[in-house]
């Protein structure tokens, strides 16, 4: 239930006339979600295939996973981590029943770019060493470590100079990350597949061999999972690939939309770390923990990882099966779904608006789904009508 007495004309005004004109607004505002679906301040339904940028996996409003945060709001909701809490304990165990072999140590902070910075840190400390590889058109996020990492000159360009030193390199293509790394390199930084880039899955030969280049270099290999993680049909996407990053990174599905950045690491990184060299106010609060462990506890209980599978195969299908003339790749795993077009997304994304299905855009000419995973066949059938009727 929505608080709210203003109407669409002052929620725009008021977030025009207050804020930095940082984002491109879409002329709706959401005021309510339920499962697969969102609500606009005029009652207006549309489908979710975006989930918020990859956050709300078990939907909107999940019920079981409301109460838990109205349990833990009732019972503690922040705690420093100079003191022991059983929620987050809880928490760190169920992270280690899913960590890739040998992360079993997590830092746990409030955001995607919070954990790539821990990420960075953590690298250099490791190995004594500053500089990073990261691909062409990756995405690590905006504060000025992560974003020094992070490729594209539009969000780069205003802010430099930037450090650390990074080489981008060309993504899928083994040899030029061999020409990059050297007795400099810290880390190589990749996504296991690109979200912001364009949906761009990583062969399992390139992480393969981006992991035989770290051990060859003494550099560490970290993998930002924030938008792949728990979408893919796994927890991780780098699973695919049978390669174990040293750090990986993840947040966006993590907690279902409660603010949460996660790094996990080695025992040989974590070893690393001096006594108060990295931390947060906010991070691993209990209530934080307690939104982490009620939807990693739905996703394994609810079967959304085989869904996840199962759910993304058929909308890939359903999408080559439309033969659109305007298409012209579809890719992905699972719920992470890029439909790249002849033609640039901007008006494709309005008529599907148009229709009531939200979707996101991952570059000039490609599409993103990236829906909750409580999506089923009948979302997927819905999904497929609209993009018919426009993409037809
Ligand atoms: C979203 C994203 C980030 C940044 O996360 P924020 O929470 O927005 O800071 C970093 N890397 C990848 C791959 C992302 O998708």
């Amino acid at each position: 239930m929505s608080t709210t007495t203003l109407d669409l004309a002052d929620v725009q005004r008021l977030e025009i006339e207050h804020q930095p004109p940082l984002y491109a607004k879409r002329e709706i505002a959401l005021v309510r979600g339920e499962g697969p679906y969102l609500f606009d301040s005029e009652g207006r339904r549309y489908l979710d295939a975006m989930s918020n940028y990859g956050v709300a996996v078990l939907g909107h409003a999940d019920p079981e996973y409301a109460d838990a945060l109205n349990d833990q709001l009732r019972t503690l909701a922040t705690g420093h981590q100079s003191f022991y809490s059983d929620v987050r304990a809880e928490l760190l165990a169920e992270l280690s029943a899913i960590a890739p072999e040998g992360l079993g140590r997590s830092f746990l902070s409030n955001s995607g770019a919070e954990a790539i910075e821990a990420a960075i840190k953590f690298a250099r400390v490791a190995t004594g060493r500053s500089s990073l590889v990261a691909a062409k058109r990756g995405y690590h996020g905006r504060t000025l470590g992560a974003l020094a990492a992070t490729a594209d000159q539009k969000y780069r360009a205003p802010f430099e100079p930037l450090a650390p030193a990074t080489t981008h390199v060309a993504f899928n293509d083994a040899d030029a990350l061999a020409a990059a790394v050297d007795e400099t390199t810290a880390a190589i930084l990749l996504e296991p597949i690109q979200g912001e880039g364009g949906i761009w899955p990583a062969s399992a030969e390139y992480l393969q061999a981006a992991r035989e280049i770290a051990d060859a270099r003494g550099a560490l290999l970290i993998a930002d999972e924030i938008q792949t993680g728990f979408r893919t049909g796994a927890p991780w996407a780098m699973s695919a690939s049978g390669v174990t990053p040293d750090i990986l990174v993840t947040a966006k599905a993590l907690a279902n939309g409660f603010p949460i950045g996660l790094t996990m690491m080695t025992e040989a990184v974590s070893a690393a770390i001096p006594a108060g060299g990295h931390g947060t106010t906010f991070g691993a609060n209990p209530l934080a923990c307690r939104a982490a462990l009620v939807t990693l506890r739905a996703l394994r209980d609810r079967g959304l990882y085989a869904r996840a599978t199962a759910t993304g195969a058929r909308l890939m299908a359903g999408l080559d099966a439309l033969g659109s003339p305007k298409i012209r790749q579809v890719r992905g795993r699972g719920m992470m779904i890029g439909v790249e077009l002849k033609e640039r997304v901007t008006p494709t994304l309005r008529a599907l608006q148009e229709r009531g299905v939200l979707v996101l855009p991952a570059g000039a000419t490609t599409f993103r789904l990236l829906p909750p995973l409580v999506w089923a066949n009948g979302q997927v059938d819905e999904f497929l009508q609209v993009a018919g009727e426009v993409l037809g």
